[in-house]
């Protein structure tokens, strides 16, 4: 993309070679464009949308900035960003998205992620346990079994950091999982800032300075034999690359890129490298879940039904499986420790996107959008399984396109509509059903000016006729119709 932005500063067209370039660097995306392949086919359609949701929760004040590590505490609360990034390299950002913040607890989920595609699930949970804790993100308490109660809670979090190459220098170490991450987010911006180098951005030494609760909690486990052969003996080495992890910075737009190799079981969408193993990102997604939003996660699952986790400094990585990752943050947090805006955003989300877990995507409701559909594709289909039903006079069916809200009286490319093929059919009860229960114009018009009483007669339906006939009678019941006669 760089070669085309070069090329279109120096001028409105490329030559071959640019184009070349430029197709070579993003030959998926390309492709998937000149296809119309797109997850999301209707993009700029959904980033409106996104744009709405945006706007809406930037009007939400609420909350207060973390201070119990300084350096948070210097973040204004009005910083609002959110990035979106498809499975597909579709990209969309809005606000504060190039600002970078802290990963804090989200690194947990990451640092799982990783750290399970490398030694196996099996491994990491002889030590750790896959059980929301119901107790606050660092609570000192331990599973009945003696292991943390999951990876996502700062105890899991400390024995995880423990686990990942313990036989490396702390350094190499680090290099290990920056390197992992910056995989993550195809090559985008992962950064790490201590105190060495710039007075104002020491997140990690901020952070190692109010970590006695970590301290705590590292030695209540090794009292406890939580830690795998060796990682006791370095406790100080293990809580300092645990307190590295949470100070990882990402921006909005890295981050989405990070939730969105989530999102595409493992597969970097825009580098298409496979960084992560498929069955370590399910069991990652699982537990996100389950455990990603402190103490809101039960809540979260049942109200928003997708992964994610949150972290103090804001920050929301929120997943949507086989379709999109999405970074939002906002520092204000709520007295659970989530960002005010960032749970609005993803409840709102979710009430205009069938993307909760079990919402049903078989049957369309008009309530929510399905983005992975074109609208025109949706009303198309819904129309025809409507008239379809009609047809072959399948009340239950229509009974339950009803009961979903789909519109009754809507006609196909002929003006031609359920009533009309009920009559033509002769199937008196979709008729009846139709006009009395859905209350529908019993007088529409197809494309010849028939009405379905002209194709009740026509056919021969003479039930069917009559009622219809006897609805004349009612015609003041039903408005703005032009009655039997063609006018
Ligand atoms: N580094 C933070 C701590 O251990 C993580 C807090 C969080 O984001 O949940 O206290």
């Amino acid at each position: 993309m760089k070669y085309l932005h070069t090329a279109l500063q120096s001028g409105d067209t490329i030559d071959r070679d640019c184009f070349k370039k430029c197709v070579c660097e993003n030959i998926v995306l390309v492709g998937r464009a000149l296809k119309n392949k797109f997850v999301i086919p209707e993009w700029q359609f959904f980033c409106s949308v996104i744009k709405d949701l945006y706007t809406s929760a930037k009007s939400n004040s609420g909350g207060k900035v973390a201070n119990y590590i300084p350096q948070l505490s210097r973040f204004s609360p009005d910083l609002w960003g959110v990035a979106v990034c498809s499975i597909d390299g579709q990209r969309y950002m809005i606000g504060d998205t190039n600002v970078p913040f802290c990963l804090q607890s989200c690194s947990k989920a990451l640092t799982y992620a990783v750290g399970t595609t490398e030694m196996g699930s099996e491994y990491v949970h002889k030590y750790i346990g896959q059980e929301p804790s119901g107790r606050s993100f660092n609570e000192l308490s331990l599973d009945h079994n003696k292991k943390p109660h999951n990876p996502m809670i700062n105890a899991g979090g400390i024995l995880m950091a423990s686990m990942m190459k313990p036989n490396l220098s702390p350094a190499d170490r680090f290099d290990y999982i920056m390197k992992y991450l910056q995989r993550l987010a195809g090559g985008e911006f992962v950064g790490f800032s201590n105190a060495t180098s710039d007075s104002d951005n020491f997140r990690y030494l901020s952070e190692r300075d109010t970590a006695d609760r970590n301290f705590a909690l590292a030695y209540y486990m090794r009292e406890n034999n939580c830690f795998p052969p060796g990682a006791a003996a370095a406790l100080q080495e293990t809580l300092e690359h645990y307190f590295q992890l949470c100070s990882i910075e990402v921006t909005c737009e890295s981050g989405s890129v990070m939730a969105a190799t989530l999102a595409n079981g493992g597969i970097c969408p825009t580098t298409g490298e496979r960084v992560l193993d498929p069955d370590a990102v399910r069991n990652t997604l699982s537990l996100m879940h389950s455990c990603g939003m402190y103490d809101y996660s039960g809540h979260f699952a049942f109200k928003v039904g997708l992964p994610a986790k949150s972290g103090v400094s804001g920050a929301i990585l929120l997943v949507v499986p086989n379709v999109c990752g999405i970074m939002v943050w906002s520092p204000a947090l709520d007295n659970l420790g989530n960002s005010c805006r960032g749970v609005q955003f993803c409840t709102e989300l979710v009430d205009k996107f069938n993307f909760h877990n079990y919402d049903n995507l078989l049957h369309q409701t008009s309530q929510k959008l399905d983005p992975r559909r074109r609208r025109s594709d949706v009303k198309g289909r819904e129309v025809v399984n409507l008239l379809f039903s009609a047809a072959n006079g399948d009340v239950t069916a229509i009974r339950r396109y009803a009961v979903q809200g789909m519109n009754m009286s809507q006609a196909d490319y002929d003006g031609r509509t359920a009533l009309h093929l009920g009559a033509a059919e002769g199937h008196l009860d979709v008729v009846m059903f139709l006009i009395e229960r859905c209350n529908v114009n019993p007088w529409p018009r197809d494309r010849w000016g028939f009405t379905p009483l002209d194709d009740a007669k026509r056919f021969d339906h003479k039930d069917v006729a009559d009622y219809l006939e006897s609805k004349i009678t009612d015609k003041a019941h039903f408005k703005g119709d032009g009655g039997p006669e063609k006018t």
